[in-house]
């Protein structure tokens, strides 16, 4: 194989991070309602609140709303439409129990732990580039044992090294001239165009059947098993 290091994006590519969402939310909801002593399903709640995920996103992206800001309109607009109590405190208590519960949660693709065993044992480094908070992305990656492929050295998570996706300046930190890197991921802004602009190649992993146009020299694949294919077989 050609590379000498290979990284990964973390969420909805190394694990399935829309079915953690959506069961660590369904999870938190159950108790909120609970609490509420409301009689509300806990799926209709949640089809709302991934609703207002979607539609509020933009403000986030935009710049116009914090991150917390979002989080909380997110929250209490569904508990608005549904005539239950909100407040600011309680969706941020929420939000702050998504994220402590939300690793137990994950779970790594199949086949991306044959992949990495495989790739360890040819000597190839392996490592992480991940957009988010340091406890939360070390708590998924401390769930899902990527330790074990994975050496503490190769993983940065924005939030500690205080540089973040798309920007190209983390995948400059990472990439040491001397050595040939791939980078893997599932969001072409994100991932795949900020690493080939930093060197790296990179390969597409389209783990959320999203229509993308994508420079020739990038694959896509929509499996592990594909990947494998493409980079041992
Ligand atoms: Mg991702």
């Amino acid at each position: 194989m050609k590379y000498t290091h290979v990284y990964f994006d973390l969420d909805n590519t190394l694990y399935d991070h829309e079915k953690a969402f959506h069961k660590t939310i369904l999870h938190c909801a159950e108790s909120m309602l609970h609490q509420k002593s409301s009689s509300l399903s806990v799926h209709k709640w949640f089809s709302v609140f991934k609703y207002h995920c979607d539609q509020f996103w933009e403000n986030y992206e935009k710049g116009e709303w914090s991150r917390q800001e979002y989080q909380v309109n997110r929250f209490c607009k569904t508990n608005e439409f549904f005539d239950l109590s909100c407040s600011k405190k309680e969706a941020l208590a929420f939000q702050e129990e998504y994220q402590s519960k939300v690793a137990s949660f994950a779970k790594l693709y199949n086949g991306s732990a044959s992949l990495l065993t495989l790739l360890k044992e040819k000597g190839i480094e392996l490592g992480i580039i991940t957009n988010g908070g340091k406890e939360t992305q070390t708590a998924k990656i401390e769930a899902l044992q990527l330790f074990q492929w994975i050496p503490r050295e190769n993983i940065f998570i924005s939030e500690a090294i205080g540089m973040e996706k798309p920007g190209t300046s983390i995948f400059h930190y990472v990439h040491d001239q001397s050595g040939r890197y791939l980078y893997i991921g599932d969001t072409f802004e994100h991932d795949i165009q900020p690493a080939l602009e930093a060197g790296f190649d990179a390969i597409y992993f389209n783990s959320r059947n999203e229509k993308v146009e994508l420079p020739n020299e990038v694959p896509e694949i929509d499996t592990y098993d594909e990947l494998m294919q493409l980079l041992v077989v």
